[in-house]
């Protein structure tokens, strides 16, 4: 493969220098690092483990609410969402009554690193597993000459809007989006893309189906997780520098009898102070039998018409009594602590435990999908993630590395921090 074509470039302030090698960023969705535990401590995951040796692992702070969108939509712009304005699946516009869903490149507020590095005469090649984090990815890529495609689609992929067409001969056939194979094949389809010289700077981004539906130990999980290893390997084989992170962590979120930990906050706050209050719950998304639309982060809504009903303040105090809230924080010093757009958020963010989940009311939640347990994400225990690098850093990255680690670093990371062998 020839790199003498790629260049330098720049996006959001950060400078991106030529590696001499491909590079592979690479976000296993849902993936606590108990998933690689698991694996690895029964010999099921060899090649990430002799990574891990050669190169460098740790942990990194992802953005909150720890839910995919936003970190998705951080770690391919490298800032955190207060600068790309996406804080969750989805908002309320009070300008508007409406709640918007944010899965499409028009809410994002800069642009991602990808069309910059096309430009720059790199082959930008962007897989995800879920059609809907593709319109992000893809933004003013395509235009570029760079290629971006979903597993959940492959079929659907054409020259004119994809960047490139006839996946399945390339890939094989397109999986069902509830399958663990809907993650594999994005790793494969990086492989191919590697080998077929169709790309030599890669985002490859998996679905967190089966991190939701089971747990790090299980079967499912390690085979799960061996069969990633495969594709890790087959990846490194080409050469590439491979940089591994997670959108977010995992955790269970049920009582002993495996129903849902919830406390339905739109219901309780009507009780406490009267109705017309609007709980957002921004995990909510089209994959919905993954978790129900509960998670451990919500946006409040303050009633439209509540003069004389109650304070901020008091409102505040009453939440951080509510068993499993451990954060209620008004509008602007949540938008201050986790970098989030002001401009997108309720009156009022709150987070819940490690094994707590805030709903709506019980009426709005499908709890079908939900039968038998229920693992989730949002908050702050799902905060911290896998950051893995193939190389071993250069000291001033190594110096970063033991500080605030974030994951939306890791393409600065893999393309300006490690040591070529
Ligand atoms: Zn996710």
């Amino acid at each position: 493969m020839d790199f003498n074509q790629a260049r330098s470039f720049a996006a959001n302030g950060i400078s991106y220098q030529p590696t001499g090698c491909p590079v592979a960023v690479i976000c296993l969705d849902g993936s606590a690092d108990e998933y690689l535990d698991a694996a690895m401590s029964r010999g099921r995951m060899p090649r990430l483990q002799a990574i891990s040796n050669a190169g460098f692992r740790g942990l990194a702070r992802g953005a909150m609410p720890s839910f995919t969108n936003v970190n998705n939509a951080s770690i391919v712009t490298g800032v955190p969402p207060s600068v790309h304005g996406i804080g969750g699946n989805f908002f309320f516009d009070a300008s508007t009554g409406r709640e918007v869903m944010m899965n499409s490149a028009q809410f994002l507020k800069c642009e991602t690193l990808f069309p910059a590095a096309a430009r720059a005469g790199w082959k930008v090649g962007v897989v995800t597993a879920k059609e809907k984090l593709r319109d992000i990815f893809a933004s003013k890529l395509i235009e570029a000459g760079g290629i971006a495609f979903s597993s959940e689609k492959a079929m659907e992929a054409r020259f004119a809007t994809h960047g490139v067409e006839d996946i399945e001969s390339l890939v094989g056939p397109t999986p069902a989006i509830y399958s663990g194979e809907a993650s594999l094949y994005v790793l494969k389809a990086g492989v191919s893309l590697l080998e077929g010289d169709l790309a030599n700077l890669l985002y490859l981004s998996t679905t967190d189906f089966m991190q939701h539906k089971h747990e790090p130990a299980s079967t499912e999980a390690l085979d799960f997780y061996a069969a990633l290893d495969v594709e890790i390997g087959r990846l490194i084989e080409t050469g590439a520098v491979v940089a591994i992170t997670a959108d977010h962590g995992m955790n269970a979120k049920q009582k002993p009898d495996g129903s849902p930990n919830a406390l339905y906050l739109e219901t309780e706050l009507n009780r406490q102070f009267g109705t017309g209050w609007r709980v957002i719950l921004p995990i909510t998304d089209p994959y919905v039998a993954h978790h129900g639309a509960l998670g451990s982060f919500a946006q409040i809504h303050l009633p439209a018409m509540h003069t004389g009903r109650f304070t901020l303040n008091g409102v505040l105090a009453w939440l951080m009594t509510q068993p499993g809230i451990t954060e209620a924080l008004d509008r602007n010093t949540a938008a201050r602590l986790m970098e989030l757009p002001a401009d997108r958020m309720g009156d009022i963010v709150v987070c819940a435990g490690r094994n707590w989940v805030i709903g709506r009311t019980p009426e709005y939640h499908d709890l079908k999908a939900v039968e038998g347990g229920l693992r989730s994400h949002g908050g702050r225990h799902e905060e911290m993630v896998p950051f893995i690098l193939s190389r071993p850093l250069k000291p001033e990255y190594a110096a970063r590395a033991r500080g605030d680690l974030r994951n939306f670093h890791l393409f600065d990371f893999a393309l300006n921090g490690t040591i070529a062998p």
